[in-house]
Parts: C-alpha cells; sequence; structure tokens
C-alpha cells in the first residue's frame, strides 16, 4: 500500500456554495475530511491543512513554507508522494515554485476544484481522488511537479489556467498534457525533460509583471523602477519587441542594476532577437534584456524571484532562463 499525504492550502476545492445567496466561501468543516472512506484498502491517506487560504490570498513566501514543509515531511516520514490541494488562480504559480524548489523524486500533485463541493457537477473530490491515484503510481516519479486536473496531468512548468470557469480550464499550450487518466488507470504518453531546482533560504525579492501593448511608453517601467523593485518581466509583443517609446525606460532600468526579462504575451512560442528596428528583439537583447525560453509571465516572475535570491548579475541569469 502506497502512503501519501494530502496538504490543504485553500480555495475553491475547500469551499461550500449558500445556496440562498450563491456565494461560494470558505468552510470551516473541511468537505474533503472524509477522502480517505473513498480509498480504504489500497492506499494510506493522511491530511495536513497548513492554510485555509483562496489563491488570491496566496503570495510567495506561503509558495516556500508550502515547499519547506513538503520537504521536512519527506525527510522525515515515508510518504510515497504528496497531494496538494489549492485554489486555481495561483495555482500554476505555486506548482511551479514548487517545481523549482523541490528536490525529490517522488510524485508531488497539486490539484483543485472549478465548482465548490456542495453545487451540482462539483469536480473537487474526483480531482482529489484522481491526484492520489497519480501520487500512487510508480511512473509519476521523477517528473518534477505535475497538476492533475479534469482527468489530464500536466507538468507544473507549461501549465496555465485558461478558463475562468469551465472544468477543462488547466491546459499546457503548445505541449499538452504528459499523461490522462481513466476511471482504472493512469498513462503517461511523453516524457518530461530534466529541469533546475534552487534551494533558496528566503524569498524576499520583488519583481514586477509589466505586459506591452501598442503605443506603451516608459511609464510603467519607470513607476516600478522608482517603486523600489529588484526585478521586472516585461510580456512583450509577439517574439519579443516592444514599442520604442519604452527603450529609453527600459535602458534605465537596467543601468540601475535591474534585471528585466523578456516573455511574450502571445498564448504560445518562445521570445527570440529577430527584429533590429527600434524596440525590437535584437536591439533589447544587446542592451542586455534577459529572454526566457517559453516561460508565461507569471511563471517567469516566481523564477526571477528565485533566481534573485542567489545572483542578480544578468550574465549568471540569463542561462537559468534558457531552459
Ligand atoms: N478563486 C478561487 C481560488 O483560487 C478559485 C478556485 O479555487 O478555483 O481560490
Amino acid at each position: 500500500m502506497k502512503r501519501i499525504l494530502i496538504i490543504h492550502t485553500g480555495g475553491t476545492i475547500s469551499m461550500k456554495e449558500n445556496k440562498e445567496t450563491g456565494e461560494v466561501n470558505t468552510d470551516d468543516n473541511h468537505p474533503l475530511e472524509e477522502i480517505s472512506s473513498f480509498l480504504v484498502g489500497t492506499t494510506i491517506i493522511e491530511d495536513e491543512f497548513l492554510f485555509h487560504l483562496p489563491s488570491p490570498h496566496i503570495r510567495p513566501d506561503h509558495m516556500l513554507m508550502l515547499g519547506r514543509f513538503i520537504h521536512e515531511k519527506l525527510v522525515k516520514e515515508k510518504f510515497d508522494g504528496i497531494v496538494i490541494t489549492h485554489g486555481t488562480d495561483t495555482l500554476e504559480e505555486t506548482a511551479y515554485f514548487l517545481d523549482l524548489f523541490l528536490q525529490t523524486k517522488k510524485p508531488i500533485i497539486v490539484t483543485g476544484a472549478m465548482r465548490s463541493s456542495n453545487e451540482i457537477g462539483s469536480d473537487g473530490l474526483y480531482n482529489l481522488l484522481t491526484a492520489i491515484r497519480v501520487a500512487s503510481c510508480d511512473e509519476a516519479q521523477d517528473k518534477g511537479v505535475l497538476v492533475v486536473m479534469n482527468d489530464e496531468i500536466h507538468t507544473a512548468r507549461n501549465v496555465t489556467k485558461t478558463s475562468t470557469s469551465n472544468v477543462a480550464t488547466f491546459q499546457s499550450p503548445q505541449y499538452g498534457p504528459i499523461g490522462i487518466t481513466t476511471k482504472k488507470d493512469v498513462f503517461f504518453h511523453h516524457k518530461t525533460t530534466s529541469h533546475d531546482s534552487y534551494p533558496i533560504q528566503q524569498i524576499s525579492k520583488k519583481v514586477a509583471l509589466i505586459k506591452a501593448y501598442a503605443g506603451m511608453d516608459g511609464i510603467l517601467i519607470d513607476a516600478a523602477r522608482t517603486g523600489g523593485i529588484d526585478g521586472m518581466v516585461i510580456e512583450a509583443l509577439g517574439q519579443g519587441n516592444l514599442p520604442p517609446e519604452t527603450v529609453g525606460a527600459i535602458k534605465e532600468t537596467i543601468q540601475a542594476g535591474i534585471p528585466i526579462v523578456l516573455v511574450s504575451r502571445c498564448y504560445q512560442g518562445i521570445v527570440q532577437d529577430t527584429y533590429s528596428y527600434e524596440g525590437g528583439g535584437r536591439q533589447l537583447r544587446d542592451m542586455g534584456v534577459i529572454f526566457a525560453n517559453g516561460l508565461t509571465g507569471p511563471k517567469a516572475r516566481i523564477k526571477l524571484m528565485v533566481a534573485l535570491e542567489m545572483t542578480n548579475n544578468p550574465i549568471e541569469l540569463s542561462p537559468m532562463f534558457s531552459y
């Protein structure tokens, strides 16, 4: 029998709908406390209630606390896998942080729900049971942190919430899920690439995330710089280009010793230094902007926060964003 630890952090998966008002909110009686009765004879389940937070209340320091908690549990006790329940709004950021922070081959699975426990078609209990099955699966080992929702298995690196309300919200644009689940089985159909880990001691750096738009100027970049940030991620246009009116603010930011990481606001693809016009990728690269390989803006921000705990030298930071 496998021994699995479930760590609850909150989110809709632990909420109930008020049938009179239609509001959804946290509930003191955790609706998933009954989960063990569904797994009798197959899995030993233990429960820990670390936080009881909607995921917009989750901060990077909560992520680090969760990462340390998992690390200690794995070092001190013989768990075969860990399942984390989490609100879906920031689930991908916590999953990716854990992917960067943890150094374990044991399955670490993050799951959530789009519908609260007493709503018609509630997906919480189903996703939790599926996540436990994946966490108990030998094939799920050494794949980094995985996100299991709606019968699909995604890597923390590639998954993102794509719909505000659909239960099929979690997708991995361009790459797809690495596996699927059925009522009886867990199937993996893609191998994962190796990934880096950063066992940081604290997460204290301020990193701004700014999205580019047609006609953008330097106002937001200047405001972030003068507001006392340690790093900046810009979701650039297309292959990694910005309007020319931003160039002055970018130069000043880099000269101030604040690293800038570039991703694309496109749904798919990788930024490249293709265009040499004013504000084009070639010019940005020459100015010292760091290009991130295929991460979304929120994930590049998590990675920069983690990386800045080790260095703020762009020459050392740049290779960390190349995979
Ligand atoms: N707003 C909720 C949260 O992230 C959504 C959810 O859990 O699905 O906490």
